[in-house]
């Protein structure tokens, strides 16, 4: 079986516990406007702008962001960091894109993590239906679930499609009993007030299985990718948020009874 992929990250330490290795799965049912990967979005291999020097000179040419590759060939890839993961209490991360748009290539990667003893994560935003879930629950020791809005009004206007298929996914996850960190990208005017906050506080609220909140704030720098992919940056001139701005939601969150990271 093979899947299609456009990096791997090796040394990570955000995705997940200890040193992990990262796996970017291509392809994404949404729209985010903040997405700082643009090139994860489209199913199938895309041109993407890059500047070369050479001496004095810049040279502009087009490189290819996405390759097909064999669970054999993955699994190779990432045993390569066995000994950091053994160290660190690492492992690997499966993100994207949207890993559940590959559902059957994931289950299979992560079936062959697991008997290999290698600690999985998988970073989702939830948002495609696939039946293999349950499975894939079976095989994953922690969900990293994207968490970008309590309100389906804000989920249509500013990420695009299926606000229902998130929850539905969110649920169907908790109710496997598997462990969620739920991570929360902070966008100015879009989740950031007092009350959008509170509104997710709610969501999670239900859910037992997350008791831990990542809170991700808004930076610019995917901007630069949309030009070279020959695309809008719909965040206009949008400033980053620093760890700073986001101590009052913090505090919300703590005050809630969540751990939070930040
Ligand atoms: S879910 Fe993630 S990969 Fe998909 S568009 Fe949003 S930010 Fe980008």
């Amino acid at each position: 079986m093979d899947g299609l992929i456009f990096d791997i990250k090796r040394y990570a330490i955000h995705d997940g516990p200890g040193i992990r290795t990262t796996v970017f799965m291509k392809g994404c049912p949404l729209r985010c406007r903040w997405c700082h990967n643009p090139e994860s979005q489209h199913y199938q291999p895309e041109a993407m702008e890059q500047k070369r020097k050479l001496g004095e000179r810049t040279f502009t040419e087009n490189h290819t962001v996405g390759y097909r590759i064999s669970t054999d060939d993955l699994m190779r890839e990432i045993r390569k960091d066995d000994v950091f993961f053994e160290e660190s209490g690492g492992g690997v991360t499966f993100s994207g894109g949207e890993p559940l748009l590959q559902a059957d290539f994931l289950l299979e990667c992560l079936r062959r993590c697991k008997a290999e003893g290698i600690h999985t994560c998988v970073d989702t935003a939830g948002a495609v239906s696939t039946p293999l879930l349950d499975d894939i629950c079976q095989y994953t020791d922690i969900f990293l679930f994207d968490v970008k809005t309590a309100e389906e009004q804000v989920f249509k206007t500013y990420i695009g499609a299926s606000y229902s298929t998130v929850i539905d996914n969110l649920q169907r996850i908790a109710a496997n009993g598997s462990h969620i960190v739920a991570r929360i990208p902070v966008i100015p005017h879009v989740n950031d007030s007092e009350d959008d906050i509170n509104k997710i506080i709610a969501l999670l609220a239900d859910i037992p299985q997350v008791r831990e909140v990542n809170l991700l704030p808004f930076h610019r720098t995917g901007a630069d990718k949309y030009k070279r992919l020959g695309r809008n940056w719909e965040m206009g001139d949008t400033p980053n948020l620093t760890k700073d701005d986001l101590q009052s939601m913090q505090q919300q969150f703590t005050d809630a009874g969540f751990v939070v990271k930040v």
